[in-house]
C-alpha cells in the first residue's frame, strides 16, 4: 500500500484536477491525504472568513472521506501563500506526519497566485523533508521522512498557462470508471457553487468540471481523464511509480 498526499492551495482544487485519479488509487487500497494550504476563507460573499472557513473545512474533509481519505488545512489564508521560510517549515511538517510515497501538487504556472506559491512550496519542502537538520519548529515534529517523494504536478486550471499557452500533461489518467465519485466529491462542495456563479459567472460548478475532465480525456482517448506531469529535477526519484500505482489506466498523452 502506498500513501499518496494531494496537497493544492484551496479546498475543491484537487477534487476538480484529479479526484478521480484519487478515487482510483483509493479503491486499490491506497491511503489518501488531500491537504490544503487555505480552509478557503475568500470564498464567500455572505459569510465572513471564519465562518466560510468553517463551512469549508467540514465540505473539503466530506470529499475526501468520500473516498476513505483523511483531510488536512495548512490554515495559510487566500491570497496569501507566498514561498517564504515559515511556510516551507509547515509544508515540510506535513510531508514528514503523512510520509507519502506519491506527491501531486499544483502546477508551476497558472492562474492563480496561490496555485502557483502551492507548487513552489510543496517542490521545495519534498527536498527539504529528509534532511533532519531542517527544523519545523512544529510542537511534537515528525521525524524526518527517509527520501525526497515522487512528485507530480497536476494540470493548471483550464490546461493554460498565464500566458495562455496549452500546457501539455506527460500522460493522461483513464478516470472514466471513477468519474461518477469524482462528480460526488466535488459536489460536497456545496458552498463554492453560488459563489463560482456570482464571481466566475459560471453557473455550473459541476457541469464545468465535467466538460474539463472530458477534455483532458480526449488527450489520450479516453472518455474521461485528468492530466498529469512527473517533476524530473536532479535528486527527485525518477521512476514512474503513479503509472505503476495505476496499473493500465493511464496513457501518454496523444493530444
Ligand atoms: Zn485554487
Amino acid at each position: 500500500m502506498a500513501a499518496i498526499l494531494s496537497i493544492h492551495a484551496h479546498p475543491d482544487d484537487a477534487e476538480i484536477l484529479a479526484g478521480g485519479t484519487l478515487a482510483l488509487l483509493a479503491a486499490a487500497g491506497h491511503q489518501i491525504t488531500i491537504a490544503t494550504m487555505t480552509p478557503g476563507d475568500c470564498g464567500s460573499r455572505e459569510l465572513g472568513p471564519e465562518e466560510i472557513a468553517a463551512v469549508r473545512r467540514g465540505e473539503a474533509a466530506k470529499a475526501a472521506a468520500l473516498i476513505g481519505g483523511r483531510y488536512l488545512c495548512l490554515e495559510m489564508r487566500d491570497l496569501a501563500v507566498f514561498n517564504d521560510d515559515a511556510s516551507r517549515r509547515r509544508v515540510t511538517e506535513v510531508l514528514r506526519r503523512t510520509r507519502p510515497d506519491v506527491v501531486l501538487t499544483s502546477a508551476p504556472s497558472d492562474y492563480l497566485c496561490d496555485h502557483e506559491a502551492a507548487s513552489v512550496l510543496v517542490r521545495d519542502a519534498c527536498f527539504a523533508a529528509p534532511a533532519p537538520n531542517y527544523r519545523t519548529f512544529a510542537e511534537e515534529p515528525a521525524p524526518p521522512i527517509d527520501g525526497i517523494p515522487h512528485l507530480y504536478f497536476m494540470d493548471p486550471v483550464e490546461g493554460r498557462d498565464r500566458e495562455g499557452r496549452f500546457v501539455r500533461p506527460d500522460f493522461v489518467v483513464d478516470v472514466a470508471g471513477t468519474f461518477a465519485r469524482k462528480r460526488e466529491m466535488l459536489a460536497a462542495h456545496a458552498s463554492q457553487r453560488e459563489w463560482l456563479r456570482q464571481h466566475h459567472g459560471t453557473d455550473d460548478y459541476l457541469d464545468t468540471m465535467e466538460r474539463w475532465t472530458r477534455a483532458r480525456g480526449e488527450l489520450a482517448g479516453f472518455s474521461y481523464g485528468e492530466g498529469f506531469r512527473a517533476y524530473h529535477g536532479h535528486p527527485y526519484p525518477q521512476s514512474p511509480i503513479l503509472q505503476e500505482l495505476l496499473g493500465d489506466r493511464w496513457r501518454w498523452c496523444t493530444g
